[in-house]
């Protein structure tokens, strides 16, 4: 679906157009289905991956390659959801996805994958007290290394006023998420899988021992089916794809902008905000990358590169125009209770799917759960039961989908719009105040007196200097840049 090289063309595409037999077939080759393929391969089954268009043909090869712990679910709402152990467990594996990510994106064996340290959640809004506690979490019960930044630090890093505290994860990474999902495939492949593309499945029979899989020119059978097909899954299990909510989300890099860029980001790393609104980092040393317009239908990622520069423009004003060079985009499936699919549905039949926006290190993690719960009876992937496959709720599910997406994302940015307002008040509050001060300093009174309601003027003693009166106040602004234009 990107707008760039197709980077599938790197590799001749082969396409199944006879009859085969494997241990485990997997349908789509995406991340999830090509990280399953690569841990099975490498325990020594037979794998066959089927894939209907190409390698990383949707959001797997048009995504910001940003690798971070944890999942779309809040750490409070999944202690919440499974209590503390299990919450636990849980955001241990997705650390060690992220790890498993790293393990494999080096130079070594993905040449130009570009790993670089470090990642920035930013709020929109002034929260330092809840940013608190969330370290101490995060920190001391969940083992992972976070700083928390203070406004200042903030901005001083990101020249903005729309960002208020940051939590860095130093050990959060990004890569070239395109490199890494063609990278995946070609070490599955080297390790003995079989990858082909052109290959719709169009039917499963998962009843028997030996399952049977239905392509429009090949048959196989197979002991085990994974279903790793995302929002496009469609015919061979429908009520599966039914259990998604599908947004697309669309991205776009910059033409070379110069010092410029390092004027206004002196971050070297990803900065997400906290809303998930926005999402950016510097590529090539002076080109920004950006993802931020959404949809829950497909559209073309052209028609969001005005609306991204757009928003470049809204968050940081001092970069100017900039010109947009390249767009992508794909489709996440998001689970109703945001916690990816991960399990077996059935004896032989996998499911590894609806990992949403944070997909790298999810599927990396279930991955491998999966290839060693077939080959070696890793139980672990149970975790994920207690988050069953909800209905999405279908056409109408998506219709909704958007509505509540625009309304989280106008929210946001009102709440945004008034933390900085308060913020400004404060200012304008203390510039007040100093003047006043000053004022009386010249005037020969002590200590500063306010400024007392019309009417009230105190007799008798030294009248301070009248400070010039305040600027009139500007209302809280309804925004109107949340996402910038064109349907999102
Ligand atoms: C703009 C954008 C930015 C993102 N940035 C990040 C990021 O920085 N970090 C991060 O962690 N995540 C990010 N994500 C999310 C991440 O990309 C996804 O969560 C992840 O790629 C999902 O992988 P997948 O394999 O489940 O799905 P997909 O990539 O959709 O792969 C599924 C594949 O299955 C194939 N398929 C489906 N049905 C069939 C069938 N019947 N027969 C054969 N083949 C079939 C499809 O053709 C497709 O190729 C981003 C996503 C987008 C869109």
């Amino acid at each position: 679906m990107n707008e760039g090289p197709d980077a599938a063309a790197l590799h001749e595409r082969a396409r199944l157009s006879f009859d085969l037999d494997v241990d485990i077939c997997i349908v789509g080759a995406g991340l999830a289905g090509l990280t399953v393929a690569l841990e099975a391969a490498r325990l020594g089954a037979s794998v066959a991956v089927l894939e209907g268009r190409h390698v990383g043909w949707n959001a797997s090869g048009n995504q910001l390659g940003t690798v971070m712990p944890g999942y779309a679910l809040s750490l409070a709402e999944l202690i919440e959801r499974v209590g503390f152990e299990d919450a636990s467990e849980l955001w241990a594996l997705s650390k060690e996805g992220a790890e498993y990510v790293r393990g494999l994106a080096t130079e070594q064996s993905m040449p130009g994958i570009g790993l670089s340290e470090g990642a920035l959640e930013v709020s929109n809004v002034d929260v330092g007290d809840q940013l608190i506690s969330r370290l101490q979490m995060l920190n001391e019960d969940f083992g992972t290394e976070v700083e928390g930044w203070q406004v200042d630090r903030v901005r001083s890093e990101l020249k903005t006023d729309r960002y208020f505290h940051g939590v860095y994860y130093p050990k959060a990474f990004q890569i070239d998420g395109r490199k890494y999902v063609h990278g995946v495939a070609s070490l599955a492949r080297r390790s003995g899988a079989r990858i082909f593309e052109d290959t719709p499945v169009v039917r499963i029979d998962a009843s028997g021992i030996r399952k049977r899989i239905v392509t429009p020119s090949a048959r196989l059978r197979a002991s085990h089916i994974v279903l790793a097909g995302n929002i496009h899954l469609g015919a061979p299990l429908r009520r599966l794809s039914d259990t998604l909510l599908p947004v697309w989300r669309y991205g776009g890099v910059t033409a070379p902008l110069g010092d410029r860029l390092g004027e206004v980001i002196a971050f070297k790393g990803s900065v997400a905000d906290t809303d998930n609104i926005d999402h950016f980092r510097i590529v090539d040393g002076d080109r920004l990358m950006w993802a931020s317009p959404e949809t829950t239908w497909s559209a073309n990622p052209k028609r969001f590169a005005g609306a991204i520069g757009r928003r470049m423009q809204t968050i940081f004003p001092k970069l100017g125009q900039v010109e947009i060079s390249e767009t992508f985009g794909g489709a996440i499936g998001q689970t109703v209770h945001g916690m990816p699919q991960i399990g077996q549905l059935r004896k032989g039949l996998w499911v590894t799917s609806g990992f949403g926006r944070q997909g790298l290190n999810t599927s990396a993690m279930a991955g491998q759960l999966i290839a060693r719960s077939i080959l070696w009876g890793d139980e672990r992937w149970r975790l994920f039961s207690p988050f069953e496959l909800v209905w999405a709720g279908g056409p109408t599910g998506r219709v909704a989908g958007y509505f509540v997406g625009l309304w989280s994302r106008s929210a946001s940015a009102a709440a945004g719009a008034l933390a900085r307002h308060r913020e400004r008040v404060r200012i304008q509050d203390r510039v007040r105040e100093a003047r006043l001060a000053e004022a009386n300093r010249q005037a020969g009174s002590r200590p500063a007196v306010r400024r007392p309601p019309p009417g009230h003027a105190p007799t008798g003693r030294p009248r301070p200097v009248r400070p010039p009166p305040p600027r009139p106040q500007p209302e809280v602004p309804v925004p109107a840049d949340q996402s910038g234009g064109e349907g999102a």
